[in-house]
């Protein structure tokens, strides 16, 4: 399975994250089925920074994998991992059949200091991306492959080329120390072998456009996917910015301070996040990575409302 940008009309992919409990496993489960049967690229999986998430990640991959004709994309975090511990875990990512990954360094716990021993062996994902393709190298080049639909049932298969997507930062990362960090170290990343960005969340294209002209203008070839999120309430507005280190998006929050109930918060959300869409898609963007905070709902309505659905998938899709 490969990551294919190309097929119009606009591809689009999901972000979720694994499941805290068994009752969100089985609620997930339906809206992983419903986020596929709009025909994403890739649904990402994301993965605790230090593995706390690591087995819930897996196991839900290997959901969307055995259970959608989806290809599966896996967030991995190098951070607090020595080297030897790093491979192990590709190698466990490969052997079931996980051919797509998001070659992240993952965030420190809060409060601490980047030069701690915690950090682990590898310093940045760069150095991920090549361990990633170093272990798909050194692995067995035939795998066994689970055939979907019949139980304990598997076949023998030739293992696909892993494909490598990284984090970009239209605004900047928000640690960096100087103004054009964030784009060296795209290159960097680039030239390690990841063949696919997706951005940080933003507010405005033109964040995301003059990023991506820049980005060029470095040298950067890989396609830029922009990682858009609807921010369908106060609270998390204040969370986002919180994580992301974004600016305050003034219209979005007045809009959202005016509108006095949740429902017609989330409406302003998703318009938000619908312009948004239709903005960089029309500014050249390949595609639109939408992060489903495990609601099929809300993402399928900002596709539908920029156009990017068509309106009889949505209905099919959000029953
Ligand atoms: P690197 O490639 O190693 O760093 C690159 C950039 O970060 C550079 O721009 C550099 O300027 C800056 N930078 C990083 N650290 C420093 C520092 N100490 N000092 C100065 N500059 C620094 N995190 C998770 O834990 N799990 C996930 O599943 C996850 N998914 C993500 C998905 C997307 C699309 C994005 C954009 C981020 C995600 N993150 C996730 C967060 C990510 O791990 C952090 O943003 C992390 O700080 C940087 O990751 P990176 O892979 O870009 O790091």
């Amino acid at each position: 399975m490969t990551i294919d940008l190309s097929t119009p009309p606009v591809p689009f992919s999901f972000e979720v994250y694994p499941p805290k409990s068994e009752a969100s496993t089985v609620a997930l489960h339906e809206t992983i089925r419903e986020l596929a049967a709009a025909g994403p690229r890739f649904i990402s999986v994301t993965y605790g920074a230090g593995g706390s998430t690591g087995g819930r990640s897996l196991d839900l991959l290997r959901f969307i994998r055995s259970e959608t004709a989806v290809s599966p994309l896996a967030h991995l975090t190098c951070v607090g991992n020595t080297y030897g511990a790093a491979k192990a875990l590709i190698r466990e990512f490969l052997d079931a059949g996980i051919t797509s990954f998001l070659a992240l360094r993952g965030d420190p716990p809060a409060g601490s200091e980047d030069d701690e021993s915690f950090l682990g062996d590898l310093r940045s994902s760069a150095e991920l991306v090549q361990l990633i393709d170093r272990v798909q190298a050194e692995c067995a080049p035939y795998t066994e492959a689970v055939i979907p639909g019949v139980p304990g049932a598997a076949r023998v298969e030739r293992r696909a080329k892993v494909d490598i997507a990284v984090a970009a930062f239209p605004n900047g990362h928000p640690r960096s120390r100087h103004p054009r960090e964030h784009i060296d170290a795209l290159l960097a990343k680039q030239a390690a072998g990841a063949t696919l960005a997706i951005t940080q969340v933003f507010f405005h294209s033109d964040d995301y456009l003059s990023f991506v002209g820049r980005s060029r203008e470095a040298g950067v070839r890989i396609p830029i996917l922009p990682g858009i999120m609807p921010i369908t309430s106060r609270s998390r507005l204040c969370r986002v910015l919180e994580l992301s280190g974004e600016e305050l998006p003034a219209e979005l929050a007045i809009a959202l301070e005016v509108e006095p109930t949740p429902e017609g918060q989330h409406d302003v959300g998703v318009a938000y996040a619908a312009d948004l869409a239709r903005e960089v898609v029309a500014g050249g963007a390949p595609g639109v990575h939408l992060y489903a905070f495990n609601d099929h709902r809300t993402v399928l309505a900002v596709l539908r409302d920029a156009d990017v659905l068509s309106h009889t998938i949505q209905k099919e899709a959000v029953r």
